[in-house]
């Protein structure tokens, strides 16, 4: 029979056996372990040209900080025997009531200087999932798209339909200036600089807004959290693009393409350009890979990143935790905002490529 040295953790559900058991003894044989014993998080606060010359070492500090108590938050409700479900969603609620990160209050501007939100959630262990699209007056659209999941018969709900089932469960409709930022209207004011040139010159909106800066383009919110109890869980919120247009709607509240779940593979929660998101339906490729392919979640987030996607044009990055607690964050951009806790590892918080 094979033994194993048991962490504090195991050592507790171990324990409640061995007293249910009554075998007296504190060597357990591994067959009597639960399946999960690991926990584990990941969150994103987005990916793009973030480089480190643009950081003074204050705003460093105070990005490192916001993504530290993200993450560290979800860990305790998984800490506590919570749900990767409630994990995901308290940790994406601080980020986007951050204005650091482009969802919620940090949230970019749309060509018509409004914001214009998208958000899914999605559960491993069911496949059930929520999610709502180009949303303008709720504060955290991570809550409404879980509410979709757990309280509506559909998956999707998109604008003024979404916003009429807020009403419908009690949740408040907030004025959309709530979201304004200077530091979005600013860069909003920029890329209509550069549209504006490109339409002068015959472009038209389509073409030119191709040709903007990496910048303008991505800017995302999301976790992936495996709990106790072995069901894994990503949610991903999002303002999209600066300056977008005619109701555009990105890869963030798209099941497959930002946001995928399935105890089976793995949970993924992407950032970075949704057209190609969706194109090349990065997240579900991904677990796809781990499931028919065997491949670890590491192996397979990388093909898909840097291999499909960074050779077409698509920039961004993902995360992924599988239901053994394992953890992959690979991006082809200049860095991505992004941390990490999970019962073995201490908590790694990153912004750069090269960390
Ligand atoms: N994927 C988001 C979108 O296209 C942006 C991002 O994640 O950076 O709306």
């Amino acid at each position: 029979m094979r033994r194993i040295t048991l962490n504090g953790l195991q050592l507790g559900i171990v324990l409640t056996s061995i007293l249910l058991a009554k075998t007296g003894t504190a060597e357990v044989p591994v067959e009597q372990l639960q399946p999960a014993t690991r926990i584990a998080i990941a969150i994103h606060g987005g990916a793009g040209t973030i480089k480190k010359s643009k950081f003074t070492p204050e705003r460093e500090k105070a990005y490192r900080a916001k993504l530290s108590e993200a993450v560290e938050a979800g860990y305790a409700i998984l800490a506590k025997g919570g749900s990767s479900l409630d994990a995901i969603t308290t940790s994406v609620n601080i980020l986007e009531n951050s204005p650091f990160f482009n969802a919620g209050k940090g949230a970019v501007y749309t060509y018509d200087e409004t914001h214009e939100m998208d958000a899914s959630i999605m559960y491993g262990k069911n496949r059930n999932a929520g999610a709502v699209a180009g949303v303008k007056h709720i504060e955290n659209p991570i809550n409404l798209a879980r509410l979709v999941m757990e309280e509506s018969v559909h998956v999707m709900l998109s604008g003024a339909g979404a916003e009429a089932f807020a009403k419908t469960q009690g949740v408040p409709l907030v004025d959309n200036k709530i979201f304004d930022t200077q530091h979005r209207y600013k860069a909003l004011l920029r890329a209509k600089k550069k549209l504006k040139a490109a339409e002068a010159a015959n472009k038209n909106y389509q073409a030119a807004h191709q040709a903007l800066d990496t910048e303008f383009k991505v800017g995302t919110v999301g976790a992936v959290a495996l709990d106790s109890k072995g069901n894994i869980a990503s949610a991903t919120s999002t303002g999209g693009m600066t300056s977008k247009r005619f109701g555009r709607i990105g890869d963030s509240p798209v099941i497959g393409a930002g946001t995928f779940a399935d105890n089976d593979s793995c949970a993924v929660s992407a950032t970075g350009h949704g057209e190609y998101f969706i194109r090349y339906n990065v997240a579900a490729d991904i677990c796809a890979r781990v499931q028919y392919q065997g491949k670890t979640i590491e192996q397979a987030g990388n093909e898909v990143i840097h291999d499909v996607l960074k050779p077409v044009g698509g920039t961004g990055g993902v995360i992924i935790v599988d239901t053994k607690g394992n953890i992959s964050l690979p991006f082809n951009t200049k860095g991505m905002y992004r941390a990490s806790k999970t019962s073995t590892s201490n908590t790694y918080v990153g912004i750069f490529a090269d960390e």
